[in-house]
């Protein structure tokens, strides 16, 4: 009886993660997503749990409580700290894949099948090298590690070199599963591999490296479905496997960098903060007074927050500018480009947490013919995705890149601390044009300033 209610069980399960995903991929859906996707995992564990092989559930207890305490303290991280939090989770769910392939070869070697064991060698593989990586990656962005990029020559030899060991190392233990003490070295050599592969990339190129290493945590688990003939897991693996395959494609396409520069271009090291001397050019400064009258003046308004914004977390804030703005009569958008912060969806989120109307969200292609029309764009803690070298400067590192016509608005104000860069390590040519003021101070005291000024408290600044 039960063997035919736990395949209905997963059948369940496997159409909640699809309809999750599916939901996850608008805002307005997105919470109804993360609950039928926490609601299939519930019923995938529930299946998995029915299974009549197992004989005790003493340690199943023991692992349910060690998970559980480790996995409410990690849900409280703060918004801005889940890019770590994420590689966090992918390190433990590839260190469970790793270890369960690893307890299969020692209960079934050497009698296990061709099939079996590939999946077992690429499940083994994949884990522990997404292990060590998914751990290095969450040391660099907490700052734990240093975020600049290390390289040392014939750097990217020795990693091939490494990676073709563990692949020889595999594919021998393939042929001849007695070989058994290769397999402490097969899976030495992944864990080392796994270091290798993250010390060459800059802590700001974590995102895109976090969804890759998401898509190989899935792809050990569809791996380790077929090692343990469950279906199930085999659906989870391949969806959450191409998931992050396709975030990350979306990503590069978004900063127009190839695989091969994010993973072996040292991205980050050129910190040339200003190196072109432009730094010296003169810019018009404004005070948030000057800046809460233009933006009464300007009728339409687009406020285009980035990587500033989450730092200062000012997104609360920007909410009631938002209020005060819209109270005044004054048309306010928010303009959202696809790698505008550092995760995918960073600007979504932070101002949905502060409960901006989703419909005043407007993706870059949408926004940009708006731009024209606007009376003033509020750049709020934006840099790199407002560039407009990005469109003209064949040799700026983010030549090609899409950015926000945010320089085509009557007026640009502009709220950072400093004349300094962003993530590209370059100077901003928006910053010295003539419909440009510069705001300087930190975005949350700026904006809560002009806020008070829109308010009449004009002492307060
Ligand atoms: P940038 O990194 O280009 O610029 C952020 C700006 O914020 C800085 O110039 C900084 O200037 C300012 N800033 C920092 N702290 C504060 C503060 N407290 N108050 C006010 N301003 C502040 O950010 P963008 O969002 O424009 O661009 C994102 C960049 O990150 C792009 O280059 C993108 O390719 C890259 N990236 C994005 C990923 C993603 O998934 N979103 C993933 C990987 C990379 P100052 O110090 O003077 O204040």
């Amino acid at each position: 009886m039960i063997e035919r209610i736990i395949p209905l069980i997963y059948i369940g399960a496997a159409g909640s993660f699809i309809l999750a995903l599916k939901w996850l991929s608008a805002i307005p859906t997105a919470r109804r997503g993360v609950i039928v996707g926490a609601a299939g995992m519930a019923l995938a564990v529930i299946g998995t749990l029915l299974k009549p092989e197992i004989e005790s559930y003493r340690w199943i207890a023991v692992a349910f409580v060690a998970g559980t305490a480790i996995g409410i303290p990690m849900a409280m991280m703060p918004m801005t700290a889940v890019p770590q939090r994420t590689a966090l989770s992918h390190a433990f769910g590839a260190l469970a894949a790793a270890l369960v392939g690893t307890a299969e070869y020692y209960l079934r070697a050497p009698a296990i099948g061709r099939f079996t064991m590939a999946a077992l060698a690429l499940e083994v593989l994949l884990g522990f090298l997404t292990f060590t990586a998914s751990l290095m990656a969450f040391g660099k962005l907490q700052e734990i590690l240093p975020q600049r990029p290390i390289t040392f020559r014939f750097q990217n030899s020795l990693n091939l070199s490494l990676l073709g060991l563990a692949a020889a190392a595999g594919a021998t233990l393939v042929f001849r599963p007695e070989t058994s003490w290769l397999f402490p070295v097969f899976g030495a050599l992944a864990l080392a591999f796994g270091v290798l592969l993250i010390i060459p990339i800059g802590g700001a190129d974590m995102p895109t490296v976090i969804s890759l290493l998401n898509s190989y945590a899935g792809l050990a688990a569809a791996a380790m479905g077929f090692v343990l003939d469950n279906q199930l897991l085999i659906i989870a693996g391949a969806l959450d496997g191409s998931s992050g395959l396709i975030l990350s494609v979306i990503m590069c396409r978004a900063m127009n960098r190839s695989f091969t520069n994010v993973l072996f271009g040292a991205f980050g090291q050129i910190q040339a903060a200003g190196g072109t001397g432009q730094e010296r050019r003169a810019v018009r400064s404004a005070s948030p007074e000057d800046a809460a009258g233009i933006l009464l003046a300007a009728e339409r308004v687009i406020v285009v927050p980035g990587y500033g914004m989450a730092v200062a977390q000012a997104q609360h804030k920007v909410r009631e500018l938002y209020d005060a703005l819209t109270k005044a009569g004054v048309d306010v958008k928010f303009a959202i480009h696809p790698v505008a912060g550092r995760m995918p969806g960073h600007m979504n989120v932070l101002l949905a947490e502060a409960d901006i109307p989703y419909d005043r969200l407007v993706e870059m292609e949408e926004v940009n013919s708006d731009f024209p029309q606007a009376g003033a764009a509020l750049v709020i803690g934006a840099n790199d995705v407002t560039n407009p070298a990005a469109r003209h400067d064949r040799n700026s590192p983010i030549y090609g890149m899409p950015i926000l016509d945010v320089d085509k608005a009557r007026t640009v104000l502009v709220i950072k601390r400093s004349m300094n860069p962003g993530f590209a390590g370059i100077d901003n040519e928006l910053y010295y044009s003539d419909r440009t003021l510069m705001v300087f101070g930190d975005a949350k005291t700026v904006v809560g300033n002009i806020v008070r000024e829109l308010a009449g408290g004009r002492d307060t600044v």
